[in-house]
């Protein structure tokens, strides 16, 4: 196995097989573009467990996705697929940087769940931009922009239901896409990456305060205390219901 390439939380490895990759998911945390470092012990096997068993769910729902196999606590085999440079944000619920852009107050319920495209690209810290940007820098083209758009609103409708079930309220999150590339793929949109509590904003529906509420990645960005408790918490409800 070669190493293909290593980001702040996973590490991916190339195979025997041209379409499948390796992917091993690491407990390193950063946050504020790498200005944090931290680590937060378990919370590759957390992760890994949680996107395998929502990709499962999604998968079953119709939505493509790179995952093929979760191969070990950390470890899932993926397909091959080229990145797309962008980050989709979905919301429901006003938190982060959207009430530092607006104004909005933390917890603002929106009318309708809100997508937002963030260029991937560290020097410039990853920034908010529109579609004509992206067809302007050509990152992707306005058929996958509107794909984009309405696979992250699928997403959004599966998971909502999802964690409700689980007791958790789904904040926000932020989806990766790739383009297919396994041995005579015809190039389709795959949903990629991960969806676990380092990617979503979760809510504990059964708790109204701010702080004890939090079950993700906002325990380290805050310095809130527990946050492997709240990752295990979220781990345990999840896989706790079968898709
Ligand atoms: N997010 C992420 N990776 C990033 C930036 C954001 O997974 O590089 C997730 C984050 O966990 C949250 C959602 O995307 O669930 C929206 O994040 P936001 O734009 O509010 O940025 P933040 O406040 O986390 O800097």
């Amino acid at each position: 196995m070669d190493k293909l390439y290593e980001g702040k939380a996973k590490i991916l490895y190339t195979t025997d097989n041209p379409g499948v990759l390796l992917s091993h998911f690491k407990d390193d945390a950063t946050a504020f573009n790498a200005r944090k470092r931290g680590t937060i012990v378990g919370k590759g096997q957390i992760n890994c467990s949680v996107s395998a068993h929502l990709f499962r769910l999604l998968e079953g729902a119709g939505v493509a996705t790179h995952f093929i196999d979760q191969t070990a606590p950390d470890e899932m085999q993926v397909k091959t697929a080229r990145i797309l440079p962008l980050e989709v944000v979905v919301r429901n619920i006003a938190a982060g940087s959207l009430t530092q852009r607006t104004g909005l107050q933390s917890g603002t319920v929106l009318k309708h769940p809100l997508v937002e495209f963030f260029y991937k690209n560290d020097e410039l810290g990853d920034p908010l931009v529109t579609t004509d940007h992206i067809e302007l820098l050509e990152l992707a083209t306005p058929s996958q922009i509107q794909q984009l758009r309405e696979l992250s609103l699928r997403v959004n409708s599966l998971l909502q239901r999802f964690f409700e079930q689980c007791g958790i309220t789904l904040v926000d999150f932020k989806l990766e896409f790739g383009i297919d590339q396994t041995p005579g793929s015809s190039g389709g949109i795959l949903l990629a990456d991960e969806i676990s509590p380092d990617t979503c904003r979760l809510w504990d529906s059964n708790s109204s305060d701010p702080q004890a509420r939090v079950l993700d990645k906002d325990r380290f960005r805050l310095d809130l205390g527990g946050i492997e408790g709240a990752y295990q918490t979220v781990m345990e409800r999840i896989l706790a219901q079968p898709v």
